[in-house]
């Protein structure tokens, strides 16, 4: 029997030997998982010093054709993985946003190095956002400034076991077993004196009314005031 026939057997039906060349019985989550799992395609796309780490994960050293991963995707609808590798601008999150809304599902978001992740060292900093999940759902998370290549590797072997444990029943991009099916694009933020995140408009509008009432209510007991 084969690597991949062992990994892929159901573990309660036997073969008998004679025919186990030709035939071997295996579920359709394991099938449709492994298919997947050793297809991913990440999309072309660095923001900074992490990048470059990805640059040499995928030069011959490391081998990413492993993980059926060796070709970057120049557009974001051929690509099912992003890689946020580097630190995320609030000049960059609208484009990355876009970019995200335009691959097709199932797609994943790994968070590659302490910026991507959380800021990292620009962390608060008035232009930098405090992590990606602000904004993406991101389904693995690599810590490191900048992440090693072995370190993004592991990240991705994460995501493949992540993969693994997904069943095409309870996915949430088909419409079985209760779920809706492909998931509505995220509104992109919007740039201004500073990042605007369309998802918190109502809050927004609120603040600012509250804001306006409390500086009208200010206002008359200014005028009262004795002057000094
Ligand atoms: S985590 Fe470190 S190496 Fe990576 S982009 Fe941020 S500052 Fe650069």
């Amino acid at each position: 029997m084969s690597s991949i026939q062992k990994e892929l057997a159901h573990p309660d039906i036997q073969v008998p030997a004679d025919v186990q060349s030709n035939v071997f019985v295996t579920t359709l989550d394991k099938i449709y998982n492994w298919s997947r799992r050793n297809s991913l395609w990440p999309m072309m796309f660095g923001l900074a010093c992490c990048a470059i780490e990805m640059i040499a994960t995928a030069a011959a050293r490391y081998d990413l054709s492993r993980f059926g991963m060796e070709v970057m995707r120049p557009s974001a609808r051929q690509a099912d993985m992003l890689i946020v590798s580097g630190t995320v601008t609030k000049k960059m999150v609208p484009q990355i946003v876009r970019l995200y809304n335009q691959m097709p599902e199932p797609k994943y978001v790994i968070a590659m190095g302490a910026c991507a992740s959380g800021g990292g060292p620009f962390k608060e900093g008035y232009n930098v956002v405090s992590g990606i999940d602000k904004f993406l759902p991101v389904d693995v998370y690599i810590p490191g400034c900048p992440p090693t290549p072995q370190a993004l590797l592991h990240g991705l072997i994460t995501l493949q076991k992540k993969i693994d444990g997904q069943s095409l029943m309870s996915v949430p991009w088909y419409p079985f077993g209760g779920n809706k099916g492909p998931s509505e694009p995220i509104p992109v933020p919007i740039l201004g004196p500073d990042l605007i995140d369309p998802r918190h408009a109502q809050l927004l509008r609120q603040r600012a009314a509250e804001a306006a009432v409390a500086q009208m209510n200010a206002a008359p007991a200014a005028e009262s005031a004795p002057a000094a």
